[in-house]
Parts: structure tokens; C-alpha cells; sequence
């Protein structure tokens, strides 16, 4: 499984993000996260246990700093600078002090690129966080089903969880955030499911995110019973939501 033992790495290519250098502020070479979703790149959480320390805004804006200015000077196009990496990128602490640096540094080096985060969307309610999340160009933010029951098959979230919290919270940015979902199968679900989708797109319009995502597996995963959708289906899927004018990205 998929874990980074740098803070800063990259750039590497995204469909979604384009030249994307990428930027882990969770404990390096092991997992955190507080959901343990069946897909997850990173693996289980159990077998990701590593030292629980995060990064410090200040390391976190010295190793910017050194990969901006490289990239500056080899002419590497960054397009994002992209929180992701060993888990939930706003669990860190620092996660406000860190998003404050990134944007001055992307400005220093490189005004063009967008600062993107991709988080699950849980701690909307702890202070700060939606403050920085605000201050991004891309806050990228996870549904990946309509109720608590099927978001705990596939999320499995570590402590209580309430959807429909989450979309309060989200309704806070007022449309101004990505909306990301997977689809996918398993023996135990189908988040394709007439049902399901129903409700996601009742929820999709009630948010009226700027864009909404929606992609499927493409990697090894720690559950390998795991099924793909097609482009075609999460293109019918999604169809009520293209009518209704929002936009959507589909990544097969
Ligand atoms: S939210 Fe992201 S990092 Fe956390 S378990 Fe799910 S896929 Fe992995």
C-alpha cells in the first residue's frame, strides 16, 4: 500500500489536478486517518500504525519552500498544490497554520498554481477548519453515500458519524467547495444502487457544490472484493445533476 515518507513529493501527473506536488502533513511512513475506508490507498488503518507525529507548519513551509524553488528552477509546471498523502490531512493541529503558509509560498513561487486539499469532510466543526479550508482554491470534500448505515460499510468511520451534520457543515461554504464520491461494489453494497443514488442527488442539489467529482477504483485496495463502475454508468448516474447545471468531472 500506497504511503509517503516525505512531507512534500512530486509533482506527479492527476486526470483531476493536472502537475500536482503533493504535500503530506500527517505522520510520515504509516497511516492516520479517522475513517478506514475499504478502498483506501493507504491501506487498513490497523496495519499503517506508524510514530503519531505530525508536522509542524514550520517544517511543513521549509520543505515547500525547498520544492517550490527547485521546481522554479528546472521550469516544472506545478498546476496544484495538493494535500493528500497518509490520511486526513486536517486532522494535523496545525492544519490553519498550514494552509496560511502554503498560500504565501504559493504566491512567492509559483501564483499559478491552485492549493487543493482533499479531506473527508469530518471535522468541519472543529475551530479553524473551515476558516482554511476556506482560504483554498479547491477544497476537495467526500460523500461517498446517502446514509450513516452505507457510509459505514464503506468509510467504516472511527468514532460517531452524522451525514447529516456533514451536510449541514458543508452547506456553510455555500456551493463554494468539490463534492467527491466514489462508486463502487462489493458483496456487501452497491453504492450505484437506484436507492442510494436517489438520495446522493438530493443531497448534491441541496449543496450546490461548484463541481462535483465522482470517480471510481483504480488501484489495489484492502478490501479486494471490490467491483468498478464504468464511465458510462457514473455518466447515467450522474445525469440529473449535469441537467440541473452542476458541473461534474468523471474519472473511470
Ligand atoms: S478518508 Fe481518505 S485517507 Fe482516510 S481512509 Fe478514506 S481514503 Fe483513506
Amino acid at each position: 500500500m500506497l504511503h509517503f515518507d516525505k512531507i512534500v513529493f512530486g509533482p506527479i501527473y492527476s486526470r483531476r489536478l493536472g502537475s500536482s506536488l503533493g504535500v503530506n502533513i500527517l505522520p510520515q511512513e504509516g497511516k492516520m486517518c479517522n475513517f478506514d475506508c475499504v478502498y483506501c490507498e493507504c491501506g487498513w488503518n490497523r496495519d499503517g500504525r506508524s510514530s503519531s507525529r505530525f508536522p509542524v507548519a514550520e517544517e511543513v513551509a521549509d520543505a515547500l519552500e525547498i520544492a517550490l524553488k527547485r521546481a522554479a528552477s528546472e521550469s516544472v509546471r506545478i498546476d496544484s498544490i495538493t494535500f493528500s498523502g497518509n490520511g486526513e490531512p486536517t486532522l494535523n493541529p496545525e492544519f490553519a497554520a498550514i494552509v496560511d503558509v502554503t498560500v504565501r509560498l504559493r504566491d512567492s513561487y509559483c501564483p499559478q498554481a491552485k492549493v487543493s486539499v482533499l479531506s473527508n469532510a469530518t471535522t468541519l466543526s472543529r475551530p479553524g477548519v473551515f476558516e482554511a479550508l476556506q482560504k483554498v482554491d479547491n477544497p476537495i470534500l467526500k460523500i461517498d453515500a446517502a446514509s450513516d448505515e452505507l457510509i459505514g460499510r464503506i468509510n467504516q468511520p472511527c468514532g460517531k458519524y452524522s451525514l447529516s451534520q456533514v451536510v449541514e457543515n458543508l452547506k456553510r461554504f455555500d456551493g463554494n467547495f468539490i463534492l467527491q464520491t466514489m462508486f463502487l461494489r462489493s458483496p456487501d453494497f452497491d453504492t450505484t444502487a437506484q436507492e442510494n443514488i436517489d438520495s446522493w442527488i438530493d443531497i448534491v442539489l441541496q449543496l450546490r457544490p461548484r463541481e462535483v467529482m465522482v470517480y471510481t477504483i483504480d488501484r489495489e485496495t484492502p478490501d479486494s472484493r471490490l467491483g468498478k463502475c464504468t464511465v458510462e454508468q457514473m455518466k447515467m448516474l450522474t445525469k440529473p445533476l449535469a441537467d440541473a447545471g452542476i458541473p461534474i468531472q468523471i474519472r473511470g
